[in-house]
């Protein structure tokens, strides 16, 4: 186990699916978005915890990470799961699609051709999902492109389609009338697709009126314990994360001396520091230590919340524990850098970014221990 380390809870994990699942209606199924290695938490353990709690349908990004979660699928003898890629589909990895099991995102007429004539090559069918733009202008047959859909050499004519799918720009501001706009733009261009399923809503659209969601959800973030607007109060997600680090050395330092890089931090009076094993290459990022701008994270050691001191480093971070007495000190070997005394929120918003920024920016070298009755 290394200095630095995750604790994920996948309880907690699967009891968001649950809640994420029942705020939907009784047809609407709930998938999950596992890229980026399940938002930096491991993509295989959180895909068997959430397939165990029900999920059968995987968003990856990337080929890659579809190939792996089958092989870990495999592995454990979960066979019911749809494993599908969101960026789209390189002609020459049909036949790893096929092999693999995966589900193609079609995002232009290119994907659709080449499915098709491997099809006609192969003589075999593969699932695929269809992506309609509807605003972001991002991935997705696009206006401009959609007549192409309903035209006679349309060129999904031979394609087996499972699902029509489109993404919201601005699902995190329910008061943005995009949202009303894209719904508009879905439903007059999922209209030639009677009788496929369609799905519209990340994790901020289920928080959308049901109108938003369809067959299928495709939640995230709300997954992993953060609400997708972070205004709006959290009464329905668990946190699944904490982070703790090894305390590696304490300092006593005089009125005057200084700490860390650029020596930014100077002790107004005795003070004592603490050392802990986590820096910006494990994802704790630099922007947490701006006296400048206000922005000073906050650490909880032995119970009580403490303010770094210093510049974080790439490996190490310092913080300021002149408020422990000698026994709390002594009782403590770790720190708790995010928590319930330091949410993803705050610190997100401390590194003016998102909590799906913190997340997959968390460090390889960061061990994950995964507890919770799903964990196995
Ligand atoms: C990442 C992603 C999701 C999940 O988004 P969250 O905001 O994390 O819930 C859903 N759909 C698509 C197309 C995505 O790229």
């Amino acid at each position: 186990m290394t200095s630095s380390q995750l604790h994920i809870d996948l309880s907690a994990l699967s009891d968001n699916y649950r809640t994420l699942h029942s705020l939907t209606g009784q047809t609407t199924k709930t998938a999950a978005a596992v890229k980026a290695d399940g938002y930096g938490l491991g993509m295989e353990a959180v895909s068997s915890a959430l397939y165990k709690a029900g999920c059968a349908i995987f968003f990856t990004a990337q080929i890659d990470e579809a190939i792996s979660l089958r092989a870990a699928f495999r592995n454990k003898g979960y066979d019911g799961a749809t494993i599908a890629v969101l960026e789209g589909l390189r002609g020459e990895d049909l036949a790893l699609y096929d092999a693999h099991r995966l589900t193609p995102v079609i995002n232009h007429s290119g994907q659709a051709e080449a499915i098709t004539a491997y099809q006609r090559q192969s003589g075999k069918h593969l699932p695929a999902i269809l992506h309609i733009d509807t605003g972001m202008n991002r991935l997705g047959f696009g206006q401009d492109s959609h007549y192409l859909l309903t035209s006679d050499n349309n060129p999904l004519k031979e394609l087996k389609l499972c699902l029509v799918m489109s993404h919201l720009a601005c699902a995190d501001e329910p008061e943005n009338d995009y949202n009303a706009f894209q719904l508009e733009q879905f439903q007059q261009l999922t209209a030639p697709f009677a009788g496929i399923p369609r799905s519209l809503c990340n994790s901020g659209g289920i928080f959308l009126p049901p109108s938003y969601h369809f067959d299928l959800t495709r939640p995230g973030i709300a997954l992993y314990g953060a609400m997708p607007d972070p205004a709006t109060d959290n009464k329905y997600l668990k946190p699944v994360v904490s982070w703790h680090a090894d305390i590696v050395q304490i300092r006593n330092l005089k009125k005057g001396e200084c700490a860390g890089y650029g020596a930014m931090f100077t002790a107004d009076a005795p003070t004592r520091l603490a050392t802990i094993a986590t820096g910006y290459a494990d994802g704790y990022a630099r922007a947490l230590y701006q006296p400048q701008h206000n922005k000073i994270a906050k650490v909880e050691i032995a119970g009580k919340i403490v303010p770094l001191a210093g510049r974080v480093s790439m490996d190490l971070l310092i913080a300021d524990v002149t408020s422990l007495s000698d026994a709390e000190l002594q009782s403590a070997d770790k720190a708790c850098l995010l928590g319930s005394h330091y949410g993803l929120h705050e610190m997100a918003a401390d590194r003016n970014t998102i909590s799906y920024e913190v997340l997959t920016g968390l460090g390889d070298r960061l061990t994950r221990l995964y507890d919770g009755a799903d964990a196995s």
